[in-house]
């Protein structure tokens, strides 16, 4: 079966066609951060218009490198949030429209379960049950996933998302747009010294706070400069990004240890990170923990992973409707487990 998927949640837009869920055929992306990097983050206007200029040339070229004609699609799936509306209305449409002119079914996928899809493409052999910890942009959650679509959240951040930290960081270090990478490498360049902050507040739970980490970067830098002394940015990058990946270890692993689920998932643009990747795979290989991740193309936003999510959505919930609406605040939030113990 193939599916082809649509994502315009924020500044890249991407179409891609995937067979079975599992294949992917074409995946194109258009990134626009070449526009928005004047202003050092995303202008929502801008992106809608850019958006609108590439995608139906972006469409055609997916379905040509994938060597299929449109009368083969078999479903279309598109991003309905969370993200720009602007965005997510481009995309949105474009799929309705596609669906109708195509005659097949549309599907509208969740953008931040459609991440935790990226693993699906990645590895043929990766089933349920299995722990997912997603480091986006927008969002860092551990989802115990016991079968495809099923999620039940065991803990989330309770301010800043990771990668939304490592971008502030990354603009207090003037390292440029957008941050995780330009931090990556730069703390590889560096010492983990510093203590940043001196304990984890919500050690013990399943939930995450980035942004006491944040600000304590953000006033060592504002007094190092009010001194007139030089700022230590590698070092800098590398204690920040040491205790970031410390507390998402610890978070992960004591919930493999409570769950006993032998698989550990991650997704999310922050997944890219060199450290994390490193110390999770030594963690993994040390606790006989199967551990997975998306190549790097597959970590950040692209549409074969709304292609995939939106086959196996179709496969147990069918078509959705096409009156569905873009929801630029549309929740992932599965049931809590534990509510009580996690959260005290
Ligand atoms: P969401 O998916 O939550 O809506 P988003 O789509 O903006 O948000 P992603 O595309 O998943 O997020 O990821 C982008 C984020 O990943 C940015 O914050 C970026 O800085 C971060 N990132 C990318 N590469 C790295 C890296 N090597 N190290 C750390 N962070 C990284
Ligand atoms: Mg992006
Ligand atoms: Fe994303």
């Amino acid at each position: 079966m193939l599916c082809l998927g649509v994502e315009t949640s924020c500044d890249e837009t991407a179409v891609a066609v995937v067979e079975d869920g599992r294949r992917i055929r074409s995946n194109l992306i258009w990134s626009q951060i070449d526009k928005h990097q004047k202003f050092g983050g995303v202008v929502p206007e801008l992106a809608a218009r850019c958006h609108l200029e590439v995608i139906s040339r972006l469409t055609a070229e997916a379905l040509e490198q994938a060597a299929v004609a449109p009368e083969e699609i078999d479903l279309v799936a598109a991003t309905y949030g969370p993200g720009l509306i602007g965005g997510l209305l481009v995309g949105l449409s474009m799929a309705k429209a596609l669906s109708l002119a195509w005659q097949v079914p549309f599907v509208g996928v969740n953008h931040v379960e459609g991440h935790i899809y990226a693993n699906f493409l990645a590895h043929p052999d990766l089933e349920p049950p299995l722990l997912c910890l997603t480091v986006s942009g927008g969002h860092t959650q551990l989802v115990l996933m016991p079968e495809h679509g099923h999620y039940e959240l065991l803990g989330q951040t309770r301010d800043d998302a990771a990668g939304e930290a490592f971008d502030k960081v990354a603009r207090v270090l003037s390292l440029g747009y957008p941050g995780g990478p330009h931090l990556d490498r730069l703390a590889q360049t560096g010492r983990p010294t510093l203590m940043l902050v001196q304990h984890d507040a919500l050690a013990g739970t399943y939930d995450f706070s980035f942004s006491g980490l944040k600000t304590a970067v953000v006033n060592l830098v504002h007094n190092l400069k009010q001194k007139g002394e030089p700022v230590p940015a590698a070092d800098v990058a590398a204690s920040f990004q040491r205790q970031v990946v410390s507390i998402l270890l610890d978070r992960a692993f004591r919930a493999l240890a409570a769950t006993k689920v032998k698989t550990l998932v991650l997704s999310g643009g922050v997944a890219a990170n060199s450290e994390l990747r490193t110390r999770f795979a030594a963690e993994a290989e040390a606790r006989g923990v199967k551990l997975y991740y998306p190549p790097l193309s597959l970590c950040t936003d692209n549409a074969a992973m709304i292609a995939a999510c939106g086959y196996f959505q179709w496969l147990r919930k069918g078509a959705s409707p096409l009156a569905l609406a873009a929801n630029p605040r549309l929740r992932f939030e599965p049931p809590l487990v534990g509510a009580g113990k996690n959260n005290p």
